[in-house]
């Protein structure tokens, strides 16, 4: 039998709320030839402008939906920032925690990043934690030190369910929205490293970083690739489902 494969799309900051109710216009009957295809498992990731019009659009069509941030406190003073419970209210079950760009852009600790993982789980969600290297990381040879600390200090102190619960994905900087992909030896070599750092063989580990059509098929045919964090390609219909159909052939 083949793999499950997951195709998550991280919009970032694109698509306001009518152009999410667009975007769904497009997406639905595009999907409908994979729909209740058991081997795959779509989900996209919004603005928390736009949750509601995805949210509706997502259950229509079966389909995975989550933010791509929130913070570990419940409520309180904390201006600008959404909590669990206010995501909680639009349904959303998955939440990226970590990405590259809350790292280096908004400089996210791994404490901070950490607190997030754990609240997210303790809510009964789950956790999309990315984590990856700069290319000076990578150059100077500190590829698996920096990865280490960064997944060690988000897993360390949970359970093995917890553990489990969590869907990695590993984005290389270099490769995020550059239209440079981490080859396929070079991404299955560090998810099947992921893989026994984390210390489970069903951890569900995704690569991230520049995916399209053109790609897809070899990186998520290698052993340790579980599906892609897909950004650029995510916003039109399209170019994202095509990832799945060109992985297929
Ligand atoms: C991402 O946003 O997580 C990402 C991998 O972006 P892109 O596919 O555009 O490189």
């Amino acid at each position: 039998m083949s793999k499950k494969i997951y195709l998550y799309g991280n919009w970032k900051m694109n698509n306001t709320f009518s152009e999410t109710e667009k975007f769904f216009e497009t997406f639905t009957p595009a999907y409908e030839p994979l729909k209740g295809d058991a081997n795959l498992e779509v989900g996209i990731f919004a603005p928390f402008t736009s949750l509601w019009p995805l949210s509706q659009g997502a259950k229509k069509n079966g389909i995975v939906f989550g933010a791509q941030n929130v913070y570990y406190e419940a409520k309180g003073a904390f201006t600008g920032e959404i909590s669990i419970p206010m995501l909680k209210e639009y349904d959303v079950t998955h939440i990226i925690i970590g990405h590259s760009e809350r790292r280096h852009i908004f400089l996210e600790s791994d404490e901070v990043i950490a607190k997030k993982v754990k609240a997210v789980l303790d809510a009964g969600m789950i956790p999309v934690f990315c984590y990856g290297e700069t290319l000076e990381e990578r150059e100077s040879g500190n590829t698996f030190t920096v990865m280490e600390r960064q997944l060690k200090s988000a897993i360390d102190s949970l359970t093995p369910e917890e553990v489990h619960k969590i869907i990695y994905a590993y984005e290389p900087v270099w490769a995020i929205g550059t239209g440079k992909t981490a080859t396929p030896d070079q991404a299955e070599e560090v998810c099947a490293w992921s893989r026994k750092l984390i210390g489970d063989d069903g951890a569900v580990i995704l690569y991230g970083g520049s995916v399209k059509g053109s790609n897809a098929k070899e990186l998520l045919s290698m052993k340790d690739i579980d599906g892609a964090l897909v950004g650029g390609a995510s916003l039109k219909p399209a170019s994202f489902l095509e990832i799945y159909t060109a992985y297929k052939g």
